[in-house]
């Protein structure tokens, strides 16, 4: 016979807690956790849903899935530092058509330019984005040519840029054609 290692069962409750108490986490109750674990048999930590199960009207999880979960988590806001700090110095990740999180918001890569945006500003409806050139990272210019889209003309509006027809970088020239 050999000697596996057990699998350790955790209580969802005290789970839950040890989640809350790594860096951002969403303030969601234990209740929130339950009620996952109840209608999906599984409940997300970080980006990882791990498998919940009942016994004698307690809540569990397995404790290697929830540390794989938990690490998972770690790395990712690491990755997210980096690519935060990253900005400050100027330097911008992904290739075209990736879309790359800060803790600010994100960008969108399109070829040489990019769109820019801030939760802060997206939340407070001041700002939906901005574009910028990925060469010289400065402010790129706009055209608004198109016809706005129906939400615009016959409700509040879309909230998007929907008649953005045209950028470009007035310093090098790169531009791109919505
Ligand atoms: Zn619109
Ligand atoms: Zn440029």
């Amino acid at each position: 016979m050999t000697m596996e290692e057990k699998t350790k069962e955790l209580k969802l409750r005290d789970v839950v807690q040890l989640y809350r108490n790594e860096e951002k986490t969403p303030s969601n109750s234990y209740e929130w956790y339950r009620k996952s674990a109840q209608q999906y048999g599984r409940v997300s930590i970080g980006d990882t849903d791990i498998p919940a199960y009942k016994k004698k009207g307690i809540w569990y999880v397995d404790d290697k899935e929830f540390a794989k979960a938990i690490k998972r988590h770690r790395e990712a806001i690491k990755h997210l530092k980096q690519v935060t700090a990253d900005y400050a110095k100027g330097i911008i990740h992904g290739k075209n058509g990736d879309i790359i999180h800060t803790e600010w918001g994100g960008y969108e890569i399109h070829g040489n330019l990019r769109f820019v945006w801030s939760n802060y500003e997206r939340y407070r409806k001041k700002s939906y984005g901005t574009w910028y050139c990925n060469k010289c990272n400065i402010l790129a210019g706009t055209e608004h040519n198109k016809e706005e889209c129906h939400l615009c003309r016959d409700w509040n509006g879309c909230g998007r840029d929907c008649t953005l027809s045209r950028v470009y970088c007035s310093k090098c020239g790169a531009f791109l054609n919505v």
